[in-house]
């Protein structure tokens, strides 16, 4: 399959080997497989790569489903993305600056600093699912 972090790659040769060790090289790395995480509902991964001075007791199953994701951004520290997903009948768009830091020499998230707005596909658009088809013969369709 192909890695739901839309790098073009096959899954094992991207976020899969990331999810097995937990041992991201760069936050940008970890990121990655942390949205994959997301879309694949590893919950464990997602907890056991977030620092421990901000991780939550446990996290939610959610019926989001995550679409697409664009990297604007990564540095030593941080990486600002956009994420698109739906939720229910629902479309949106996170805006996320990640803050990342070392944990026993593991990259671990932070927090950051995101906003969430409305978003709809045009009806001409590829369809963010990845089908290549357009989105009104796809997921838009009525
Ligand atoms: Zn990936
Ligand atoms: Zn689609």
């Amino acid at each position: 399959m192909r890695c739901p972090c839309c790098s073009g790659l096959a899954y094992e040769n991207c976020c899969g080997p990331v999810h097995a060790t937990q041992n991201a090289a760069s936050p940008e790395q970890l990121m990655r497989s942390r949205y994959s995480a997301y879309a694949l509902k590893k919950w464990a991964y997602l907890l056991a790569t977030w620092h421990s001075s901000t991780r939550p007791a446990e996290l939610q199953d959610d019926n989001s489903q995550w679409l697409k994701l664009v990297i604007h951004h990564s540095d030593n520290h941080t990486v600002e993305f956009s994420a698109y997903f739906k939720d229910g009948v629902q479309y949106g768009l996170l805006h996320e600056i990640s803050n990342f830091a070392q944990e026993n020499t593991h990259w671990t998230y932070v927090d950051g600093t995101c906003k969430v707005s409305n978003f709809k596909p045009e009806r001409n658009d590829e369809c963010l699912c990845g089908s290549g088809k357009k989105f009104k013969k796809c997921c838009g369709a009525a």
